[in-house]
């Protein structure tokens, strides 16, 4: 979320133990929703069992409450881009599903989005979600120490906008993560080669390309949440939380759960 500028912190390798401890459980709460994916689904259905699953593991919705956001999930179908409210919409067969999940334990946030075909989905926009989900890690390899911080955005722009013609989202940037849900830098998706604050060992940033199928220009419903696409074409989603090391950036968050669950769910499409 792009708002006034927050301060960074930069982490102990004792709060990192505890980041890695929240997206564990954001990785988890994930990989616990996906068999309840289906058509006919309710997606308000998908936000009570991440509730349920987070307080199960001594640990509290990170988003719920979160500038009066009332619910666990972001949950954001075909041309929502993020922000979506949990619904008494039923999922269809074709639908994709944007999940983001953040969780709050012992002062610190984990904070990871995937996005999931329900059964087959068209081939554009499969792919789209397959590029989407490698700009994530073309932006993660930059988060190492030395590069700055546009180095992630011109990754990832460069793979989706120049490589691939998607319509990258100027309004919504990924962030820095911690004790707070959101703490500085912005982690925009776009930018210029070696432009940006230095990238120091222990920053944990929250890195989420939002990409669009068609123009970048996105729209808020009425509901005060809901980013849609302006010309309501599909957007995808991908967010881990990572660490800034030297020479390799360690991924707190992880899509081993979810996508092993995935391939169980015979409802639902894998994507590479
Ligand atoms: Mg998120
Ligand atoms: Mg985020």
């Amino acid at each position: 979320m792009r708002s006034t500028k927050k301060n960074i912190f930069y982490k102990t390798d004792e709060e990192v133990a505890l980041m890695r401890h929240s997206n564990l459980l954001v990785s988890k709460a994930h990989a616990t929703v996906v068999p309840y994916i289906r058509p006919g689904v309710k997606t308000i259905r998908l936000d009570q069992i991440a509730e349920e699953f987070i307080r199960d593991n001594d640990a509290v919705p990170g988003f719920k409450g979160y500038g009066g956001f009332p619910y666990t999930l972001c949950i954001s179908v075909n041309e929502a881009v993020v922000h979506g409210m949990p619904s008494d919409y039923e999922l269809k067969e074709g639908d994709i599903i944007s999940i983001d999940c953040g969780v709050l334990a012992n002062e610190f946030y984990g904070d990871s989005a995937y996005t999931y075909c329900v059964g087959e989905i068209a081939p554009e926009t499969k792919k789209l979600l397959e590029v989407t989900k490698e700009a994530l890690y073309l932006g993660i390899e930059q988060a190492v120490v030395g590069k700055r911080l546009e180095d992630i955005s011109f990754a990832v722009q460069q793979h989706c906008e120049r490589k691939h013609g998607y319509g990258v989202v100027r309004e919504l940037v990924g962030h820095g993560v911690g004790r707070q849900l959101h703490e500085g830098p912005e982690v925009p998706n776009f930018g210029k080669r070696g432009r940006g604050v230095k990238l120091l060992d222990g920053l944990v940033l929250a890195i989420e390309p939002m990409i669009n199928l068609g123009t970048r220009n996105v729209n808020k419903l009425s509901d005060g949440w809901t980013i849609i696409t302006a010309d309501k074409q599909p957007s995808a989603h991908f967010e881990h939380s990572v660490v800034v090391r030297k020479g390799k950036a360690d991924i707190l968050s992880t899509f081993e759960f979810t996508e092993a669950a995935i391939k169980n769910n015979k409802e639902l499409t894998s994507i590479a």
